[in-house]
């Protein structure tokens, strides 16, 4: 499905490509060039800096907290 989201660092508005559910994902700014942290929710999505992202909705993170990766 597709989200549109607001860049957390340059505010820039554009869509991203998610493949379902509420696993966060990392998306790239093409504005600004900046990696962050898209995480869906129950009323649309939500986005977080990577400085700011809670380790539960880091991607590299949770993987690494998790173990072996389930989703592949
Ligand atoms: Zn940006």
């Amino acid at each position: 499905m597709t989200f549109t989201i607001m860049c957390p660092y340059c505010r820039f508005e554009h869509a991203v490509q998610h493949p379902g559910g509420y696993l966060p994902i990392y998306a790239d700014c093409p504005n600004c060039g900046n990696r962050f942290v898209v995480e869906p929710e129950r009323h649309g999505v939500t986005t977080y800096t990577l400085e700011d992202a809670p380790c539960c909705s880091d991607p590299e993170c949770r993987e690494i907290e998790m173990g072996a990766s389930d989703n592949d």
